[in-house]
């Protein structure tokens, strides 16, 4: 049977949280661009999500947390979702791993980063270069990592080459590397937005880490990822929507507000069928995040689904973002709407995770089989 709906407890969820981002995120938005960390404020949403009943701890539940939040403050959605989904990121540690490192994480007062990207390993994550090489019950790991977010983290989930003898992602591994470890140092970047959440480079230099803090199997850490992208595919999506949504809201009230020729501007056409489109595209675009949601909820694939979001859904609000903006004439373009600043994060979201190439890629190569070799 299809539905489209939330059930009255996610409805009540939805409501509370849009009050709570409303009234308590989105007043201090703007001062995460001078680089603040809004760790409390995260806890504090963590809070809010645990006076639920855990009967609706679903990932389309934890769908509602990324829109919402979202619309407040786009920088703390990813750490609000730490109650639904760091179990799943690290789901293939050890049970004394998860024991050490899930409390702090899923209630906000530790954060993670991963350490994917390399200077030469992009899209390309086959390429990865650092390496992790096994003395004893120890991995030392060299190497440099690349536009780690949350380079403010307590601990990092480092991929690395465990088998020299292979070139591709076949033999990569994951370890959690606690902040403290000797050998790690960092390079923040200056980054145009998301500016709340540090991003720049790992160097591991002699890093020592114990065998028992590898994480999943040697060598089986690129499926392990690859799934949890599945999944966080539909965050960044609906984190984009969040931001897209409330946006759009205030240009509404804008245009219904303000008069130019004697009328208001929402009289105007070239106004209103703007919105309208943007209207049609949320919608459209919020159904498809969902079903990845849902998908994962019946423990069906996503991957296909979850592609096609994180290909479309950060361009299109970066594109609708960009539109209500310029709604706002040049009220708009000044800092003191938080229209540009959400454009700015938006934008670094269709990078981040995989550009829009690559899931048309993982698409085409789905869609064609073999018939499609780029
Ligand atoms: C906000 C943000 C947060 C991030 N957070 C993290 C993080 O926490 N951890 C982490 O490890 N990484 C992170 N990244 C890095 C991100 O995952 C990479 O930027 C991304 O995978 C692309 O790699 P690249 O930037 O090296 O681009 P490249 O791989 O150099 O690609 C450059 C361009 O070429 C295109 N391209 C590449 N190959 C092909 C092809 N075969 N066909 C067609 N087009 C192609 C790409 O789509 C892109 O447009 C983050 C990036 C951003 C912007």
């Amino acid at each position: 049977m299809l539905g489209f709906g939330f059930s009255a407890e996610q409805e009540a969820f939805r409501a509370g949280l849009r009050r709570f981002s409303l009234d308590e995120l989105l007043p201090h938005y703007s001062e995460g661009d001078s680089g603040v960390y809004p760790r409390d404020r995260i806890i504090r949403v963590i809070e809010l999500i645990g006076e639920v009943d855990d009967a609706d701890f679903s990932f389309v539940s934890a769908g509602i947390v990324a829109e919402e939040v979202a619309r407040g403050d786009f920088n703390c959605v990813l750490p609000s979702l730490g109650p639904f989904t760091f179990r799943e990121f690290i789901s293939q540690a050890s049970p004394e791993l998860k024991e050490r490192w899930l409390p702090g994480l899923q209630s906000g007062k530790q954060m993670i980063g991963l350490g994917l990207t390399e200077p030469d390993a992009g899209s390309d994550m086959g390429s990865i270069r650092t390496r992790a090489e096994k003395r004893g019950d120890h991995y030392v790991l060299n190497g440099e990592k690349n536009s780690v977010s949350f380079l403010n983290a307590d601990v990092f989930y480092v991929f690395a080459r465990t088998d020299p003898s292979r070139t591709d992602w076949r033999g990569l591994s994951a370890f959690l590397i606690p902040r403290e470890t000797p050998g790690l140092s960092f390079h923040a970047y200056d980054d145009m937005g998301c500016r709340a959440v540090p991003r720049g480079q790992l160097f591991l230099d002699d890093v020592r880490v114990a065998a028992s803090e590898l994480v999943g199997s040697p060598g089986g850490a690129f499926p392990m990822i690859r799934e949890f992208f599945d999944l966080n595919r539909a965050f960044i999506a609906l984190k984009c929507l969040g931001a897209a949504q409330q946006t759009l809201d205030e240009t509404i009230e804008h245009v219904k507000g303000r008069k130019q020729f004697g009328s208001p501007l929402s009289s105007f056409q070239g106004v209103a069928f703007p919105i309208a489109e943007a209207a049609t595209l949320i919608e459209a675009a919020r159904w498809l995040a969902y079903k990845v949601l849902w998908l994962k909820d019946q423990g069906q694939p996503c991957d296909t689904e979850g592609a096609m979001s994180k290909w479309w859904i950060p361009k299109i609000c970066t594109e609708i973002i960009h539109e209500c903006l310029l709604l706002h004439g040049h009220y708009g373009y000044t800092r003191e709407l938080p229209i540009e600043q959400r454009l700015r994060d938006v934008i670094g979201w269709q990078i981040g995770d995989g550009p829009a190439q690559i899931q048309k890629l993982i698409l085409a190569r789905k869609l064609l089989g073999r018939e499609f070799s780029p």
